[in-house]
């Protein structure tokens, strides 16, 4: 595949659809909240089919975060994820786009921290969780990209993903 110019906020609207139907409210469960706080972008040079999956991998383990958080407390705020993107700078002044998903689920213990991107690492059961999504997007992000993927949790308060790609000079 080859890097094109993408519109970031139209890659992450297309994974919401896709994951639509678990935000919204069930019998067992009420919806998740979803906040979009997005910032005028530019179109950034980049491959866009796995930073879609990047999106889904971190999208969908707030959404499990939250459903399993539910399960086991009551009497919680409202189940909300929250999206901002802006404009960010790289070290060597590269323009960068930053994209923070954050949800208000219960947390990543500081014990684990150093480990959810370990490929295999999961605290999931037995056929629900791979360990592969946050390795595969660590190295969509960084490796591919040249990009930052990093993770601020506070147990008990949440968890924010950051996500940040350099915007290429786009020719012609
Ligand atoms: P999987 O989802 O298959 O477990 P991932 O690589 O996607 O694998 O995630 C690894 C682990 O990181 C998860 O099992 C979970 O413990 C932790 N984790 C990831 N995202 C969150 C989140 N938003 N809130 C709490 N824990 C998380
Ligand atoms: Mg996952």
């Amino acid at each position: 595949a080859e890097m094109k110019p993408v519109n970031i906020h139209e890659g992450i609207d297309s994974t919401l659809l896709i994951l639509q139907h678990r935000l919204k409210a069930k019998p067992e469960s009420p919806a998740i909240k979803l906040v979009k706080e997005y910032s005028n972008l530019p179109l950034v040079e980049c491959y866009a089919g796995p930073l879609n999956q990047v999106f889904m991998n971190v999208l969908s383990n707030a959404i499990d975060a939250l459903e399993d958080y539910r399960e086991s407390q009551s009497n919680l705020d409202t189940d909300q994820i929250t999206i901002c993107t802006a404009l960010g700078e790289l070290e060597g002044n590269i323009k960068s786009v930053v994209i923070r998903i954050k949800d208000n689920g219960p947390g990543i213990p500081e014990a684990l921290k150093a480990r959810i991107c370990d490929p295999f690492f999961t605290t999931k059961p037995v056929g629900k969780g791979t360990g592969l999504g946050l390795s595969i997007s660590y190295q969509i992000v960084v490796d591919k990209h040249g990009g930052v993927f990093k993770c601020d949790s506070q147990p008990g308060l949440g968890t924010e993903f950051w996500i940040e790609i350099p915007i290429r000079q786009i020719s012609k």
